[in-house]
């Protein structure tokens, strides 16, 4: 991979100018431009891939928000405070609070515009809590997949006519000796380059996780675990503000995955889990709190035997686990076993029956593991069982920036006209993986989009 470049100039001549270039069309670009757009700004997005996709469509696109129109119209009592303050319980009080604090406001009114101005219908997930939230405050389009919400983007971005120019990988950031962005250079296919100069410009490119280097110098503990994001997470933003003197903040934060079905390749929803599901080890047992969080899980299945484990539930759960998009996905590439009774289980998992039988008794309602879970149900025969390994989804750390999405430099003073959001900029998970609470990666997109554009906007209000 060619490295990114910052090139030096004190101007550039581009053949195309743009008040507001963005870099990447994922949920976090394509919400500053719809933003923008709505402001009456032109922008441009530029995208690497000949059809948008980035890890906003790998996903399975579930935002939190308080106080939504769809929230409210249930009658959940929930605030942006309340919210914050779940962000800030996940993280043990690690999260950058300037951010907590402007993505739980923000998040509410942006997922607002998007349904009222562009016409991106939200439905709320109110059937069980993800681990952390104090509120049903998670949000998914109808189809409940990262790809039926990118698919809505664009279809909004196309709507409100967003120029989109795909196969443009930027390259080169150009700015001049006061660290003002003059424009940006970008490569075709074919190899040829072009340039566009613009007044403000927003980093939406995302992280790291493809970047193997980078995941075995920044997240060690994750560098052989499969990466389930884009491949265009390959650190570009990183690299750019490295060169820069930018300041990089919470590099050791990320979402990780203890739920990805192998051989298969495919996520089985961790709500299995907060409702009944427990994961067992080769030997037969239990080894986490699962009710934890579904990012840390990825640490503690990569430390088992073979670095695997299986899921395991039953009919009662099956059926609740089919009304997930990614769950019936995995089923139907043949991730499901069915075990008529323990001793099934046990020869499926290759593990000692009489293990397995004592792992199974302990749960029961109200009984209390040794690791802290207190068990709601029984499990009973027949067993499902999906056997799992952890996986990286994107990392949470990158370019520090201040509650207006201002990339900052080393000595923390804001770059004039360098904005970055979504997973190109430092998240709200604080500097590790159990940091991380469900839906931090698309709040970061989509409540950063919305306040990137907004940023954009007042600079060029504010232009000579
Ligand atoms: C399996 C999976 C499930 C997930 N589920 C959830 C979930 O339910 N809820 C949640 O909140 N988060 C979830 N996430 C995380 C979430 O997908 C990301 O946090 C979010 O999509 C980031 O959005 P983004 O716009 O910043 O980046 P992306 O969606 O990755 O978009 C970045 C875009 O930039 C482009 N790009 C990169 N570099 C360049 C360049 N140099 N030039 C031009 N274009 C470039 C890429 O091609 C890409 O299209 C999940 C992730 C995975 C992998």
């Amino acid at each position: 991979m060619t490295l990114p470049v910052i090139r030096r100039a004190e101007r550039m001549d581009a053949p195309v100018h743009v008040p507001v270039a963005i870099v990447g069309a994922g949920a976090c670009g394509l919400t500053a431009a719809l933003m923008l757009r709505d402001a009456g700004i032109e922008c441009v997005v530029l995208e690497r891939d000949a059809v948008p996709s980035g890890s906003t469509a790998l996903s399975s696109g579930f935002v939190p928000a308080p106080c939504t129109r769809v929230q409210q119209s249930k009658s959940i009592d929930d605030s942006p405070q309340l919210f914050a303050a779940d962000i800030q319980a996940k993280a043990h009080g690690t999260a950058a609070p300037h951010l907590a604090t402007a993505y739980a406001e923000a998040i509410g009114p942006a997922m607002d515009a998007l349904q009222a101005r562009h016409g991106l219908d939200f439905v709320l997930l109110d059937d069980f809590l993800y681990p952390g939230h104090s509120r049903h405050r998670m949000h998914a389009v109808p189809e409940k997949t990262g790809a039926g919400l990118m698919a809505r983007l664009q279809q909004a971005a196309e709507t409100a006519d967003v120029p989109t120019v795909t196969r443009a990988l930027v390259r080169e950031l150009w700015l001049n000796e006061r660290d003002e962005v003059l424009g940006v250079t970008y490569e075709r296919p074919d190899g040829t380059l072009e340039q566009l100069s613009c007044d403000a410009l927003i980093l939406a490119c995302n992280g790291f996780g493809g970047n193997a280097a980078m995941v075995q110098q920044l997240l060690p503990e994750m560098k052989d675990a499969t990466f389930a994001g884009h491949t265009g997470n390959d650190g570009s933003a990183i690299a750019w503000g490295r060169a820069l003197g930018a300041r990089l903040a919470d590099l050791g934060g990320y979402q990780g995955h203890g739920s990805w079905a192998v051989p298969q390749g495919a996520l089985v929803s961790w709500a299995l889990m907060m409702e009944g599901a427990v994961q067992i080890n080769a030997l037969g047992r239990r080894f986490h709190d699962e009710t934890g969080g579904y990012s840390e899980a990825a640490v503690q299945v990569l430390a088992q035997p073979g670095s695997v484990a299986w899921n395991v539930f039953d009919e009662a759960l099956l059926a609740f686990a089919r009304s997930f998009p990614d769950f019936c996905a995995a089923e139907a590439a043949g991730a499901l076993k069915r075990c008529e009774n323990e001793a099934a289980l046990a020869a499926l998992i290759g593990c000692d029956a009489g293990a397995l039988h004592a792992t199974l008794a302990m749960v029961a309602p109200g009984a209390a593991a040794p690791d802290g879970r207190v068990f709601k149900r029984v499990l009973q025969a027949p067993f499902y069982a999906v056997k799992v390994t952890g996986a990286l989804f994107h990392t949470q750390g990158g370019l520090d920036i201040d509650a207006h999405c201002h990339v900052l430099h080393e000595d923390a003073r804001p770059f004039k006209n360098l904005l970055a959001a979504g997973g190109a900029a430092r998240g709200v998970s604080g500097n590790v993986v159990w940091g991380y609470l469900s839906g931090n990666g698309l709040l970061s997109a989509i409540a950063g989009g919305y306040i990137a554009a907004r940023s954009a906007a007042t600079l060029l209000e504010t232009k000579p």
